[in-house]
């Protein structure tokens, strides 16, 4: 079918907060309008709830329970969810190349492109950080770290060597923004009350905990006292706050910062920094310095037929005086869907497109021990009220009501009966019976969605 035959296709790229939000958008604007269909493609077949991913790993949260199926949130007759790895994008064809679980490239065309493929760790070259530490972006993340605690616990009862043992019993986190800190506080959350029920062979006094820092200061989105208060509560909780302090080198059984400074320990945590997935710059589009796609801030790009959200664009803000870009969370991929659903839709009929505009409401973040820092409405909140607001909002935005209900029964079962040190160790039980592996078969094109 050629493709002035058939509907105007808009293909979405990444399963995540923008591209996810996007389609619902453009779901809403559309209607009934049988005249537009879309395509999302993404690796998952669920869309991942990040802000509760640390509570994973504490096992306060279900995994199943922050993750919410894509086939659930897209309704429309003329939306197709594609569970696939983008191979290949080729913005000036108007083709992407897909290979999905059947192993085969599938070729997809398009009329308009979104690059809603986020970003992925960056370990800017560390030695050793790829290959011994752990990341907090994805759920196998959160789960794995959550298992290597949980070893490190399991190992420590079993250890006489006390150099062994204290590098079981140390745990590093590197990066103190935001999603470094919530991890730290829910990590030591975990450790504590676990080490209490579970392991009475291990003192509290065995247990180390650092938060490593290369900038001088705890939470950087947030003001000086707030990150100043995160860290006063992390040190009183035990944590050695280290700023200023790079991570040199990882190893299996230690790891190197700051001056030259070892801290045996098997397990560092890595938040330090995101950069955008590699596919983008590699899609034709004009990128800046870190591989962020360069839009205008209607979110097109150079190339007209192709726009970028969330994490992965540089989406200039119109209101700031220094023309900053929008920060890269999920509060803003949220907002600047809406809005590129309404250019999308613009564009289709002719019409011109607006800027992307909106002022945030404020930043808030659990640092653990029912405590949070924040500020909403040019308000500062910290402590318990700033917690409970932080569980409030993230509540609320957890989308339908099926996820909801179950993030608050675990928030309420985890306080009335704790959390244990249950170690699941899931491998990919579909390979268990020897599969035959992925085929490579001839590149297929598609255009239609039958
Ligand atoms: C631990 C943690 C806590 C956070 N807390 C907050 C918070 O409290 N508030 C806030 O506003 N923000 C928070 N963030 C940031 C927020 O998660 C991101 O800004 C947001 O997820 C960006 O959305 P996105 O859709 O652009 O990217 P992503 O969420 O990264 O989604 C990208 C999607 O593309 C898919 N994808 C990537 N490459 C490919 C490929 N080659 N083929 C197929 N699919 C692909 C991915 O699987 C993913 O589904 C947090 C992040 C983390 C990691």
């Amino acid at each position: 079918m050629s493709s002035a035959q058939r509907p105007h296709r808009v293909l979405i790229l990444g399963g995540g907060f923008a591209g996810v939000m996007t389609a619902q958008a453009l779901e809403r604007r559309l209607g009934k309008r049988r005249d537009v269909e879309i395509w999302l493609v993404s690796r998952d077949n669920f869309m991942l709830f990040t802000p509760l991913l640390p509570e994973v790993c504490s096992g306060v949260l279900e995994p199943r329970h922050v993750v919410m199926p894509l086939r659930g949130m897209l309704h429309h007759q003329s939306t197709w969810c594609i569970t696939a790895d983008v191979e290949a994008i080729d913005t000036q064809g108007h083709v992407v190349t897909v290979m999905g679980g059947d192993g085969d490239p599938h070729r997809l065309q398009y009329d308009t492109l979104v690059l809603a493929l986020g970003g992925i760790t960056h370990t800017f070259g560390i030695p050793g950080l790829e290959e011994h530490a752990v990341g907090m972006k994805t759920l196998a993340d959160a789960f794995g770290l959550r298992n290597r605690v949980i070893e490190m616990l399991e190992r420590a009862e079993l250890e006489d060597d006390p150099r062994i043992r204290q590098a079981d019993l140390t745990f590093v986190v590197g990066g103190a923004g935001l999603s470094g800190v919530e991890t730290a506080g829910e990590l030591e959350d975990f450790v504590r009350r676990v080490r209490r029920h579970y392991y009475p062979k291990i003192g509290e006094g065995d247990i180390h905990t650092y938060l490593v820092e290369l900038k001088n200061e705890v939470l950087a989105e947030l003001p000086p006292e707030m990150g100043a208060f995160a860290r006063q509560r992390l040190e009183r909780r035990g944590f050695e706050v280290r700023l200023g302090t790079p991570i040199r080198e990882v190893r299996e059984a230690e790891v190197v910062i700051g001056e030259g400074e070892v801290i045996p320990t098997r397990t560092v945590v890595w938040t330090g920094g995101v950069r955008p997935a590699p596919m983008v710059a590699r899609s034709g589009v004009e990128v800046d310095h870190a591989g962020r796609v360069k839009t205008r801030p209607t979110m097109e790009t150079s190339r007209s037929t192709a726009f970028a959200i969330g994490d992965c664009a540089v989406i200039p803000n119109v209101e700031d005086p220094d023309g900053r870009p929008f920060a890269p969370t999920a509060q803003n991929a949220v907002r600047e869907a809406k809005r590129l659903a309404a250019n999308i839709v613009a564009r289709i009929d002719g019409r011109p497109l607006s800027p992307y505009r909106y002022r945030t409401i404020g930043t808030l973040a659990s640092i653990g021990h029912h405590t949070g820092v924040g500020v909403v409405f040019g308000i500062r909140v910290r402590g318990w009220i700033a917690w409970f607001m932080w569980r409030g909002y993230y509540w609320s935005r957890v989308p339908g009501i099926n996820r909801k209900v179950r993030v608050g029964l675990d928030w309420v079962l985890t306080a009335l009966f704790g959390t244990d040190p249950v170690q699941l160790k899931v491998e990919d039980a579909s390979s268990a019976l020897g599969s035959t592996g992925r085929r490579r078969a001839p590149v297929r094109d598609r255009d239609t969605s039958d």
